[in-house]
């Protein structure tokens, strides 16, 4: 049977409650362990790829082609684990599910109640993800902070699986923020004893909290928390600011964190330093021989979050060469009136990621014109590649006005939807969505990065090249070197003649591990250092 930890967290919002977890699952993996982790998320609506980025940030993609939240991206970067629809779960789905069940009349007549109905819900859902992954341990993040009164139900269902399931089965950790006063000079502990104060009013004990801290906390605060959070010492865990996010699964493990969990749940396991994960990832993050500097044209750049898998990737690529990525955030409306000598200056390579809607289009297209003429290094993913095709049916092919039909009418239609997607009512999860094979051609750009014919990539889009243009298009030096075999779909394209310019349908970044960087950023940040040969 699988064992449980719920991580909540405390006081506010973005303590890194993703990370944390993700971190707690990479240092019980490396003890040999199977683990799932799941995100439950307090909002109603089903998933969150109806929702505006400024809402929600990054929308993450697994394979199977569930919208779901960015910190499973953290989960699949940290771990060996795949994420699926089971492993993120909303309140919207929740009541979908029950309010349908008490249509069929499944609850023979009953009044159906927050409790015991949502938490059952809630907690088969939970159970269903232990049972699918196979997993020793599922490490289950509530969304939200406690005292939120959304979060409640997800609250009382992890409550109520320590009674189902037995204590030994059950760990709780707490996420909390321990602030230092500047004026005061010292931590303060106040909060996070309100805050768990909150959590043992619903009812849960935590076993463990997790402090996150700007300064180190000495032992007579430890002492303090202990005292006053009836948590053992040596489990109120330190989580200081880092350099870098990887560090933090190092951070846990030199507080012995495995061993307080492994030792709750009486499970003894092979041992392990994380020494790869150390000279690997984390001296590779903090140490970088090389340094570049990389453009990523967005319309959300302002958001930390609304291109986190990108950015993520971007750091994946820069630890396989040894070299720090330096990341120019450029609004993409801001390249419509700027000169891009001015605004490009420095920058070794272009990345344009994907999006929706009209508004910063026309900047993107000037910057990929710019890629193009200069010989820059350019990536293009998903919105990125339909807008280099735009570029080149304008620039090289000369059709006046061409387009995409997400945005203008026009007389070319480079980039148009399918029939089966013109009948779609729905927005949500009706996109394509999720993993597709792609049969790479050899001889190009795509095999020398990918080094295979057959890849798999997710997807989330609506729009797809038109074929009717393939062929003009061919003969004016784009190279289609990927294409879904079975519709016939483009999913790759590439420029002759220059030292890297490659657009993907698809979003390669969802796949990116930072020690397994993907080889499309690979060879992005190769060029860029002008280490890769231009293909002849
Ligand atoms: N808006 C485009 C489409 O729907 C691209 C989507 C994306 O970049 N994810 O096809």
């Amino acid at each position: 049977m699988s064992k449980f930890i719920f991580v909540t967290g405390g006081v506010i919002s973005s303590l890194g409650k993703g990370i944390a977890s993700a971190s707690i699952g990479k240092i019980l993996e490396s003890r040999g362990l199977k683990v799932a982790l799941m995100k439950l998320d307090p909002y109603i609506n089903v998933d969150p790829g109806t929702m505006n980025p400024y809402q929600h940030g990054e929308v993450y993609v697994t394979e199977d082609g569930a919208e779901t939240d960015l910190d499973l991206g953290h989960y699949e970067r940290f771990t060996n684990t795949l994420s699926s629809k089971f492993n993120n779960i909303t309140t919207g789905q929740i009541y979908n599910s029950v309010i349908s069940k008490e249509r069929k009349g499944d609850y023979l007549g009953k009044t159906i109640q927050v409790i015991p109905h949502i938490t059952n819900a809630i907690k088969e859902r939970i159970k269903k993800c232990a049972e699918v992954s196979g997993a020793d341990i599922v490490i289950v993040e509530i969304g939200g902070t406690v005292g939120d009164i959304e979060s409640l139900p997800f609250l009382e269902a992890s409550r109520q699986f320590r009674l189902d399931v037995g204590v030994d089965n059950v760990f709780y950790i707490h996420l909390t923020l321990v602030p230092y006063i500047k004026a005061a000079g010292e931590v303060k502990t106040k909060p996070t004893q309100h805050s768990v104060g909150t959590l043992r009013e619903i009812g849960i004990i935590p076993d463990v909290l997790i402090c996150r801290t700007e300064e180190p906390l000495t032992t007579q605060v430890k002492e303090k928390i202990s005292l006053f959070c009836n948590v053992r010492q040596e489990a109120v865990i330190e989580s200081p600011d880092m350099d870098s996010i990887y560090q933090v699964p190092l951070v846990f493990k030199e507080q012995i964190l495995d061993e307080i969990i492994l030792s709750h749940f009486k499970l003894i396991c092979k041992f392990s330093d994380l020494k790869d994960w150390k000279t690997q990832v984390v001296d590779k993050v903090l140490y970088p021989k090389h340094k570049v500097t990389i453009a990523v044209i967005g319309k959300y750049i302002e958001l930390q979050d609304a291109y986190k898998s990108i950015y993520e990737a971007l750091i994946h690529a820069g630890i396989y060469n040894d070299t720090k990525v330096e990341i120019k955030r450029i609004d993409s409306e801001s390249v419509e009136k700027e000169n891009p000598l001015k605004l490009f200056a420095g920058v070794s390579g272009i990345l344009i990621p994907g999006g929706f809607g009209y508004r910063g289009i026309e900047g993107k297209i000037k910057a990929i014109k710019f890629a193009r003429l200069n010989k820059i290094p350019f990536l293009g993913i998903c919105l990125g590649m339909q807008c280099a095709v735009i570029e080149f049916a304008r620039n090289v092919c000369n059709l006046k006005n061409a387009n995409s039909t997400e945005f203008k009418t026009t007389k070319y239609p480079v980039i148009s939807l399918l029939a089966e997607q013109k009948e779609v009512d729905d927005l949500g999860g009706t996109m394509r969505l999720g993993a597709y094979p792609c049969k790479i051609k050899k001889q190009s750009l795509a095999f020398k990065v990918y080094h295979k014919v057959l890849i798999h990539e997710r997807h989330r889009h609506r729009y797809e090249f038109n074929n009717k243009y393939k062929k003009l298009f061919e003969g004016k030096g784009l190279i289609f070197s990927g294409i879904y075999p079975k519709k016939n779909l483009v999913e790759i394209v590439e420029l002759k003649n220059h030292p890297y310019f490659i657009a993907v349908q698809f979003h390669p970044e969802f796949k990116s591990k930072p020690d397994n960087a993907h080889p499309l950023f690979r060879g992005f940040i190769q060029a860029a250092l002008a280490k890769l040969a231009p293909l002849k």
